[in-house]
């Protein structure tokens, strides 16, 4: 069995660590990832990811300074409006709405929506080839023993490496996280979403859409035209077995019910993917770090998929991780003082964001009318104050 030395180690194949591989990799580290799995980086293919991310500002300009946006610039559409429906019954019948203008804040868009198998795509692309970056897949992190001079890594092949610094972005039930005995702290709110694209008469107008009803929003996100017709990706959010329900109806009697969901507003959603469904959780890491691991992404923290959060967020630890990589340099790289400064700073805007999001869910998810009466104050209120709408933009967008 074969020991291998290096710089970082990164686990997990995702898009926040194949991400981390390529940002590490361009700080000039000397970076291994390990995965069970290669990235599926084709739309059609089996398992490949059918949800799309809206990357909202901070997430580009990474993306920019990484050389990855190049690749993915064509096919991402911008959202330029935030439109966001009040309705109540069953059809929805719509109560009220309020748009939200990137202009507000002088900017031309909140972010750019790009599907999740085109990213892995893009990165698999941009890593072929980066020198000092390995990518190890068909093996993972086996286990782990952490000392001052390093970590020695075991992995499932039975081969280990030593680094510096070890990077947990191995998902929500991170195996790093648990060997470096960090605890999480999981709202379940019985809840799944359902994630695919459809296509729709109307042109989206680079609007992105939510639709508060009960059981969770109805969100529909631009993408590029696909087969000649305007595109959206939708989440479609509600109590877990209703969502099962609906990934299981004939598609027919489905498209039906979604284009009643949207009140069509695009006119009648035909469905131009599989339908995939994802439970619904809050999780927050007790701590970002342990000695010589900085935990990331999902494996720090899942926020519903509601404002475009959870992987912004998890790219924002990723800038701060590599900002402090670099300033301690190869010397205090995975040193104390490092990973103490990410966790100081990345917690209080982790914890703000999953707070935020859980509160957020919990109001508008909710069938009774005297709170669903709150949320259409809400939404009012925060559209038409312009120092709040403001704020809550500001924030919204990563910053
Ligand atoms: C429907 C939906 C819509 C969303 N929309 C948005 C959005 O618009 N904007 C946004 O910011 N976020 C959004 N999110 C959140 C975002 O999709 C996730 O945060 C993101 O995909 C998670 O990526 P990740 O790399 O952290 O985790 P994962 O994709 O789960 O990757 C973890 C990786 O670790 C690997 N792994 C597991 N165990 C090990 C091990 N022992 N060793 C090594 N590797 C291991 C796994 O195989 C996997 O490759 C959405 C989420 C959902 C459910």
């Amino acid at each position: 069995m074969a020991r291998t030395d290096t710089e970082i180690l990164i686990a997990g194949g995702g898009i926040a660590g194949l991400t981390a591989a390529l940002a590490f990799g361009r700080a000039g580290f000397r970076t291994i990832l390990v995965s069970p799995t290669p990235p599926v980086t084709d739309g059609d293919a089996d398992g490949s990811d059918l949800r799309s991310t809206a990357f909202l500002q901070p997430a580009k300009q990474l993306f920019e300074q990484i050389g990855l946006w190049g690749d993915l610039a064509e096919t991402a559409t911008p959202l330029n409006v935030l439109r966001v429906v009040d309705t109540v019954d069953w059809p929805p019948q719509i109560r009220d709405s309020r748009e939200f203008m990137a202009s507000d804040l002088g900017e031309s868009s909140f972010g750019w929506n790009l599907m999740n198998w085109r990213v892995l795509q893009g990165l698999a692309r941009v890593l072929d080839g980066l020198e000092n970056v390995e990518l190890r897949f068909g093996t993972s992190f086996a286990s782990m023993i952490a000392r001052d001079s390093g970590a020695i890594v075991r992995l499932s092949d039975g081969n280990s490496v030593a680094a510096q610094l070890v990077v947990a972005a191995d998902g929500r039930n991170s195996a790093v996280r648990e060997a470096a005995g960090i605890g999480v702290h999981t709202t379940r709110y019985g809840q799944k979403t359902l994630a695919f694209v459809v296509c729709h008469p109307k042109p989206h107008a680079h609007v992105s859409t939510e639709i508060y009803n009960q059981g969770g929003p109805f969100t529909l996100v631009p993408l590029p035209d696909l087969d000649g017709q305007p595109a959206s990706a939708v989440v479609w959010m509600n109590p877990g077995p209703r969502a099962e329900e609906l990934a299981a109806m004939e598609t027919a009697e489905f498209e039906a019910r979604m284009s009643e969901r949207s009140c069509y507003i695009l006119g009648p959603l035909h469905l131009k993917s599989d339908r995939r469904l994802w439970p619904i959780i809050s999780q927050r890491a007790a701590r970002l770090s342990a000695p010589r691991v900085a935990i990331m992404a999902e494996a720090a923290h899942v926020i519903p998929p509601i404002g475009a959060q959870g992987l912004n967020t998890s790219l924002n630890d990723l800038i701060l991780l590599r900002d402090l990589a670099l300033m301690a340099g190869r010397d205090g790289l995975g040193k104390p003082e490092m990973l103490n400064e990410y966790d100081r700073t990345r917690s209080a805007d982790i914890r703000r964001r999953v707070t935020a999001i859980d509160l957020f869910n919990r109001i508008t998810r909710s069938p009774n009318s005297q709170v669903q009466l709150l949320r259409l104050a809400g939404m009012k209120a925060v559209h038409d104050l312009s120092g709040l709408r403001q704020a809550v933009m500001r924030a919204g967008m990563g910053h």
